[in-house]
């Protein structure tokens, strides 16, 4: 059976940075199916608390859980002193605005009705903003297939990993909302002192990181998944994209140390640019882009921008490839256009576009190896080493 999974953001996230954790989403086939909206709840003001952080180190711990959020049909016996003890985390930024649960988990609600989605299916909020009692990642305590996760501050623990990491928190949202029947069995079931597990409760930053790098599935939870008959099929693809984000996370993290940056493949007649040890993921490019970065891979050694004119039939034929669709003519036009050495201004917009497209996926550091690079009037070229590159028909 499908099981969908709405992910709403909340306006001020960042609309690529949605995307970018969508499609990750949607590249493991399963089960599950993650489906973007259109709807943005807004959060107002005077919807929220803004808090100033005053210890730096540690997130405040003297938020108990509301009494009133506590539905009897949820079976909740929250452990809250446990809970809002355990739940510290470096902030920042230093001043953030806060969200109560309760906004949270009516815009979810909102949605559900105004979508007509049905009570099996997920509604998973995205938002940069923090919340009054200063988790990462929580589910309605209401008992409702709702949840949220906060997208901003991650990337802040785990420089680079942000996308992977937010990709994590949601997919083992899920999981535990299939492995316990409510928040009661939950709080019974997640584990206060870290155990190398998904269900690790992490309430400090160093336990979140070292779940993030080394989690699996304790012997525990094997059973309990076992014992709820979760869907083996969805398990599967849980696990697949934990494991790739773990993957990554671990590849980014031996980066700063090694500098060796990821392998890259090209594949299928799209040549699809998949980055393999960063969860494969795809760099997006529209055909023009793709025609120059193909072009640049494929000389190591440089070029200069005002001898592309000498390339013309390469660039020409390499656009009929990428698209195959298009006529000669097309191309040639838009190659010509690119390769006038009058104007080097459309050529040069195309290759800053690429770059800030590689910044976004990759980060600055690790993207320097893959942008096409050079001053003005010198030789542009791409500076990955060729044997990380690989051709796939
Ligand atoms: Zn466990």
């Amino acid at each position: 059976m499908r099981t969908r999974v709405h992910l709403l953001k909340s306006e001020e996230v960042d609309q690529s940075a949605y995307h970018e954790i969508l499609q990750q989403l949607q590249s493991f086939s399963g089960p599950l199916e993650f489906v973007s909206t259109i709807d943005e709840p807004v959060f107002e003001d005077d919807e929220s608390t803004s808090f100033e952080t005053h210890l730096k180190d540690i997130r405040d711990t003297s938020l108990p859980l509301p009494e009133e959020m506590i539905q009897e049909h949820a079976l909740y016996s929250m452990k809250k002193q446990i809970l809002s003890k355990s739940a510290e985390y470096i902030e920042t930024p230093q001043k953030l605005t806060r969200l109560k649960w309760e906004d949270i988990f009516n815009s979810c609600e909102k949605f559900r009705a105004k979508n007509d989605i049905s009570d099996l299916e997920f509604v998973v909020l995205l938002t940069d903003k923090g919340n009054e009692l200063n988790w990462f990642a929580a589910p309605d305590p209401k008992g409702k297939r709702n949840g949220f996760v906060q997208t901003s501050g991650l990337g802040f623990y785990l420089p680079g990993s942000s996308r992977a990491s937010i990709v994590y928190l949601i997919t083992t949202h899920i999981m535990r909302h299939l492995m316990f029947s409510n928040i009661k069995e939950m709080t019974d079931g997640v584990h206060y002192r870290s155990v190398g597990c998904m269900n690790d409760f992490c309430g400090n930053k160093t336990d979140l990181i070292l779940k993030l790098r080394t989690a699996d599935l304790c012997s525990d939870c094997v059973k309990r998944l076992e014992e709820k008959q979760v869907d083996p099929l969805l398990a599967t693809q849980a696990f697949e994209i934990m494991e790739a984000m773990r993957g990554e996370i671990l590849f980014r993290d031996r980066y700063s140390l090694l500098k060796k940056p990821s392998r890259m493949t090209i594949t299928g007649p799209n040549f699809t640019i998949r980055f393999p040890d960063l969860a494969n993921v795809e760099l997006k490019l529209d055909k023009i882009e793709k025609t120059i970065y193909l072009f640049f891979l494929g000389q190591p050694e440089g070029v200069r921008l005002n001898s592309l004119d000498e390339h013309r039939e390469e660039l020409i034929e390499l656009y009929l490839k990428v698209s195959p669709t298009s006529d000669r003519e097309t191309a040639t036009r838009r190659i010509n256009e690119r390769t006038d050495n009058s104007k080097t201004q459309k050529i040069s917009e195309n290759i800053s576009k690429v770059r800030k497209k590689i910044n976004d996926l990759l980060g600055t550091e690790m993207a320097e190896h893959y942008i096409i690079a050079g001053a003005n009037g010198e030789l542009k070229k791409i500076g990955v080493e060729r044997n990380l590159i690989s051709f796939v028909k």
